[in-house]
C-alpha cells in the first residue's frame, strides 16, 4: 500500500513547543517498520512553526508573518534533524518536500512535483512534506496542513491518508465540552450532517481544526482514498489502520471513482 501519514503539531511537540520525543519516536519505528513490511509511505509533518517558537523561547504560537517565517525556518530544521536521525536508525533514508498550492495547482510545476516525489519512491527513501512556510505568502499558501496532506495523497496516487491528531476521531459532538459526544467509527459519506460535526477547534499550536480535516477527506475520498483520522499518542495504532482494523473513524473512498 502506499501510505501518506499527516501529524499535526500536536503530535510531534509538546504545549511548550519543545519536542515530544516519546511520540515521535514511536511514530519513526512504526513508520519504519510498516516501510520494512513492504508498504510505501510519505509523511505530513507539521510542527515547524510551533518547535521553531518553542526553540527560540516564544511563549506563544507567533501571530505576525514575519515571526511565523523566522519560527519556521527554525522549526523546519529541528524537523527534519529530529527525523533524519530516527529513521537513520532503521536504516530509511528521508527527503524533504517543501511546498506551496502553486506545486499542486501550475500543470508544469506539479508535473515536477510528481516526478521526484515517484523518484523517491522508487528510489526508497521517505519523503517528508511541509509546506514552506518561510518564503509561502498568503495568496500562494495552502495554510494547513490537513489540505496538503490530502493534495498529497491525490498527486502520490495514495491507497490510504491517515490524519493523526490531538483527538481519537470524529464525534457526534465535540468531546471536550458535551459527555455524551460518541465517537463514529466509519464515515460512508460526506453529507452536510457530518459536515455540521466538525465544530471549529484546534489546539494552541497548530492550524487545523475538524473542518480542515473534513475537507481533506473530502478531496481524498472523491480521488478514490480511504482516510482515518487517529490518536497521534499512539502512533502503533497505525498497524491496525493499515490492517483495515477499526481504529478512530474512517471516511470510505467514493466507491464510483
Ligand atoms: N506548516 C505548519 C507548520 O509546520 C503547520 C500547518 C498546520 O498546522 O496545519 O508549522
Amino acid at each position: 500500500m502506499r501510505i501518506v501519514v499527516k501529524v499535526g503539531t500536536s503530535t510531534v511537540a509538546h504545549p511548550t513547543g519543545l519536542m515530544n520525543i516519546r511520540q515521535m519516536e514511536h511514530l519513526c519505528k512504526v513508520l519504519s517498520d510498516l516501510k520494512n513490511a513492504g508498504h510505501q509511505v510519505i509523511l505530513v509533518s507539521s510542527g515547524a512553526i510551533g518547535m521553531g517558537a518553542g526553540k527560540l523561547g516564544l511563549k506563544e504560537r507567533p501571530r505576525d508573518v514575519a515571526s511565523k517565517q523566522a519560527a519556521a525556518a527554525v522549526g523546519q530544521c529541528e524537523l527534519m534533524y529530529t527525523y533524519d536521525r530516527l529513521f537513520l536508525k532503521y536504516s530509511h533514508k528521508v527527503a524533504q518536500l517543501l511546498l506551496t498550492a502553486d506545486d499542486f495547482t501550475h500543470p508544469d510545476r506539479r508535473a515536477n512535483l510528481e516526478q521526484a516525489l515517484f523518484r523517491l519512491l522508487e528510489m526508497d527513501a521517505l519523503p517528508v512534506v511541509n509546506e514552506n512556510d518561510t518564503v509561502a505568502t498568503e495568496e500562494i499558501r495552502v495554510g494547513d496542513n490537513d489540505t496538503l496532506s490530502a493534495y498529497v495523497a491525490e498527486a502520490a496516487g495514495a491507497d490510504l491518508l491517515v490524519i493523526l491528531t490531538d483527538i481519537d476521531g470524529l464525534y457526534t459532538a465535540d468531546p471536550r465540552k458535551d459527555p455524551d459526544a460518541r465517537l463514529i467509527h466509519v464515515i460512508p459519506a460526506l453529507t452536510d450532517e457530518v459536515m455540521a460535526m466538525a465544530g471549529g477547534s484546534g489546539s494552541a499550536l497548530g492550524t487545523g481544526g475538524m473542518m480542515t480535516k473534513l475537507h481533506a477527506a473530502q478531496i481524498v475520498t472523491a480521488a478514490g482514498i480511504d482516510m482515518v483520522i487517529a490518536s497521534g499518542r499512539r502512533p502503533e495504532a497505525l498497524y491496525d489502520i493499515v490492517d483495515g482494523k477499526e481504529v478512530g473513524t474512517r471516511f470510505l473512498k467514493n466507491p464510483s471513482v
